[in-house]
């Protein structure tokens, strides 16, 4: 079990990843964040799949963040603190292994993304990283092929609104249990990809409580928008499920431009001489 306090309210997790929050006045109403419960961390924007509506326009060509600099910005945050490790492809990443030894020693939870091509390909290493406790998940991004990681209690398929169509993500549901729906981003290839598919964001909207009703199903704020989720879950779940706002508790962090944002399509700014803390702050004096 990991406690830790943040602004006003403490966080629980428990070892099956389930994640509390309770103020510490009970008179509170509301959770007021110092610092950023989760942060999606791109440390490398080298990939060679060269997906045509990759948000983040990587490619063969991208370069590696530099290690010390992605520790040294991350050593301001607390032991629980959970970061989801991504790209471009994450496991090609030329240091991996000694900045995943240096996150584990801090007490932070990573997880990583990346796509079910790459798991295949890297599956040995994966397995050692798990197996040494250095990646706690994995959300494997749905691709063909094998899903060798749906077995694993701590994976969950990766869908995009209007990319997967709902056949392949009720297979995927029967393969991994969870399935995490992120909303199709209009940003880097994303905004002028053509193959944004309507017709799949449609039936997903319209298949998603009999989805519901196959496993666990969770969202990014993007497709919570997308999909109508409040709609289709009605206030007294939502009020229930509903984890904040966008930057309300978490944030991005492009370790290898160095730069801050609010999300991953949110507008960047260089990081310069700003902790991440400082940068939350003054995100929350926006957002309110
Ligand atoms: S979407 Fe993921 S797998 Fe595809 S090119 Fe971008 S980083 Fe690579």
């Amino acid at each position: 079990m990991i406690y830790y306090k943040n602004g006003n309210y403490t966080v629980t997790i428990k070892p099956d990843g389930t994640k509390t929050r309770e103020t510490n006045n009970p008179d509170d109403t509301v959770f007021l964040a110092d610092f950023p419960e989760t942060l999606d961390v791109k440390i490398t924007d080298y990939c060679d799949m060269k997906c045509p509506y990759c948000h983040e326009k990587s490619t063969k060509d991208g370069e590696d963040c530099d290690p010390d600099f992605l520790i040294d910005t991350l050593s301001t945050l607390p032991r629980g603190i959970e970061l989801a490790i991504g790209g471009g492809d994450p496991m090609a990443h030329n240091n991996l292994t000694w900045i995943l030894e240096q996150l584990q020693q801090k007490g932070f939870i990573c997880n990583m993304t990346l796509n079910a091509k790459h798991a295949y390909k890297y599956s040995q290493q994966l397995v050692n990283l798990l197996d040494y406790k250095m990646i706690t998940g994995l959300g494997i991004s749905l691709n063909d092929g094998e899903n060798i990681f749906s077995h694993y209690s701590n994976s969950v398929a990766h869908v995009i609104v209007g990319i997967h169509d709902l056949y392949d993500i009720k297979k995927a549901m029967e393969d991994y249990g969870k399935v995490l729906i992120l909303g199709y981003k209009n940003y880097g290839r994303g905004e002028t990809y053509k193959g944004m598919n309507k017709a799949f964001a449609k039936a997903l909207k319209q298949g998603l409580r009999g989805l519901m009703h196959m496993g666990i199903v969770s969202f990014d704020n993007l497709a919570i928008e997308q999909l109508g989720v409040r709609g289709i879950l009605g206030e007294e779940k939502w009020s229930q499920f509903y984890m904040g706002d966008e930057g309300k508790h978490s944030m991005y962090f492009d370790a290898v431009k160095q730069e801050f944002a609010r999300s991953s399509t949110s507008e960047r700014v260089p990081c310069g001489d700003m902790t991440i803390t400082e940068f939350f702050k003054e995100m929350q004096n926006e957002i309110s």
